[in-house]
């Protein structure tokens, strides 16, 4: 373990004695138990798999436990068998949805222990993996989710492959444990060194994405690493732009931990990229905080060491060379969603899913209708990071197909949503994430509705509004770079930021705290006419308070009806 005065966390011990992520999950995956130990709890997350219970059947100590499992998959691709496939296996094992999580993967729910062990392998079956979706490693690389429109975005996705495959755990565990120690599929040669990782991985997860520039749909400088790709005159990767250091989660009440956005690091070339990263990750892997894990993400090593002393020890463990950062246009939010048309001719359509959750309700028969148009024009399919899917590689003569078996499965096109629905994203939360707090995903979609009325009744409709909530300050769904992020703070009250930019590229600022559910759409009516009265011609929710400031925002609306 990294020489540290400071005591290592229990989580640091755990780590140590799984012998490479093996036990205690080896002995405890065929007793009768309905649930693991605590320790396996922390191994089972570096498989890709969280344990739960639903927390509407909870009756004092008396739980309904059951498991969440995670894809990973980089840039959020999947084959059409792929999907079908794991449409196939909710069915059989979940509870019937599938989740397109806002970092590209999907998550199934509602798996009991006893058929653990038979829906990893029935995932790994269909070519994916579980392995690293969670845990103190390096989570599923996200990349621009298009298919390539211009020549550039395959050549990253490229990349995002290359660096995933590579920064996966080596550890033989995975293989062993649920695949019965066959190798069907992990992307790199098993040894059991961990040279990379060592005997204790990394202090906490760890997140890396890839984008090109102007486009920011992978919320770049909300991960651990960000790449923006740069191309010479022929169209060919030259290097990558380096941001370090972003990440969202927090504690409410405890000022020591804070979202943070990442810091230009500088520029490095594209053969010397992957190197790089390495050396990132070895610099958080040996300095990072092990003894508090609520100081164990990147940021606050960064913070605590400054941006210099931190690139002298990146100097130590890389060969690379870090030069200048380069100028950079600006960001825009990114969603693809309707027709688009690829560099190759054919088209993709981004289908919005409404809080990312796949699965039927009454006209609206989403996972029918997803499952319907696969099975018959068999396009590619891609998770996007705001939760939605994008069916790629279609036809010219096969959209009006596609057009029709959505519209018939109740599943509206682009055009008739709003953008408020567009832009706004929920996590899970209550009844399966043990940290949730108050409601997100269940309460959302009659929030959006109602709010939708209230842009209505102000005459801006057509206002493109983030509006991104979440259960607990953890901010699983990027609340704090949203124009309103509210985090589920105690019984049904929120904290309520304000002022984030609509591309994603700066923080919201705590605006009021222990909000009620009830007064969130009022206290947004009054910020909505607010801002239509006083702002600058064509200035956006978001940018107009983070002009203005929220104690100036605060002092305007004290006795605003
Ligand atoms: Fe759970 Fe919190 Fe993440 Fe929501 S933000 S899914 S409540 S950990």
């Amino acid at each position: 373990m990294p020489k540290s005065n400071d005591k290592p966390s229990k989580v640091e011990t755990i780590k140590e004695e799984s012998r490479h992520l093996r036990g205690p999950v080896d002995e405890e995956l065929t007793n009768d138990e309905p649930k693991f130990s605590k320790a396996s709890y922390e191994i089972l997350k570096f498989h890709g798999t969280y344990q739960q219970d639903d927390r509407d059947l909870r009756k004092g100590r008396d739980k309904h436990w059951m498991f969440m499992i995670r894809g990973r998959m980089p840039g959020g691709r999947l084959t059409a068998d792929q999907y079908l496939a794991i449409d196939t296996i909710v069915d059989t094992f979940g509870d019937g949805s599938i989740r397109a999580t806002t970092r590209q993967a999907f998550q199934m729910y509602g798996v009991v222990k006893d058929q653990l062990k038979p829906t990893i392998k029935a995932i790994n079956d269909s070519l994916v993996t579980t392995l690293g979706a969670c845990g103190d490693v390096v989570r599923n690389v996200m990349a621009i989710p298009s298919p390539d429109i211009d020549g550039r975005q395959a050549k990253v996705q490229h990349v995002a492959d290359l660096l995933s495959d590579d920064l996966l755990p080596a550890t033989n565990a995975y293989h062993e444990l649920w695949l019965d120690g066959e190798k069907v599929y992990s992307g790199k040669e098993e040894t059991e060194n961990e040279p990379l990782y060592k005997d204790h991985y990394l202090p906490r997860k760890f997140k890396i994405a890839l984008t090109v520039p102007g486009d920011n749909s992978v919320d770049l400088y909300t991960q651990d690493i960000g790449l923006v790709a740069l191309f010479d005159n022929e169209g060919e990767i030259r290097g990558f732009n380096v941001i370090v250091g972003g990440g969202l989660g927090m504690n409410h009440q405890k000022e020591d931990t804070y979202p943070r956005l990442g810091d230009h690091l500088g520029y490095v070339a594209h053969d010397e990229v992957v190197d790089l990263v390495k050396g990132i990750i070895a610099v958080q892997r040996d300095l990072g905080n092990r003894s508090n894990r609520k100081q164990a993400r990147m940021k606050y090593l960064i913070d605590k060491i400054g941006l210099d002393e931190f690139r002298k020890e990146l100097a130590a463990r890389t060969d690379a060379t870090v030069h200048p950062f380069e100028e950079l246009p600006p960001f825009e939010p990114g969603l693809y969603l309707g027709w688009n048309r690829q560099s190759d001719g054919n088209w993709f359509l981004g289908v919005s899913i409404e809080n990312g959750r796949i699965r039927d309700r009454e006209e609206i028969r989403i996972k029918t209708g997803l499952r319907t148009v696969i099975e018959t024009v068999r396009p590619g399919v891609r998770f996007t990071p705001n939760q939605n899917l994008l069916l790629t590689d279609i036809r010219e003569e096969d959209r009006e197909t596609v057009d029709r078996l959505l519209s018939e499965h109740g599943i509206a096109p682009e055009q008739d949503l709003s953008p408020l629905l567009k832009y706004s994203m929920a996590c899970p939360a209550l009844p399966t994430c043990g940290l949730a707090i108050t409601e997100s995903e269940r309460i959302f979609p009659s929030f959006i509705r109602n709010l939708e009325d209230v842009l209505d009744e102000l005459g801006v409709p057509d206002e493109a509004l983030s509006i991104r909530m979440t259960g607990c300050p953890n901010g699983c769904a990027r609340p704090y770079v949203a124009e309103i992020g509210l985090v589920g703070r105690s019984l049904e009250k929120y904290s309520f930021f304000l002022g984030g930019d609509p591309a994603g590229t700066r923080l919201a600022t705590l605006y009021k705290d222990l909000v009620p559910y009830d007064e969130l759409i009022p206290e947004i009516r009054k910020l909505l006419v607010h801002w239509k009265e006083n702002r600058n011609e064509n200035e956006a929710f978001g940018d107009y308070y983070a002009r203005i400031g929220i104690d100036h925002a605060a002092e305007a609306l004290a006795h605003a009806s």
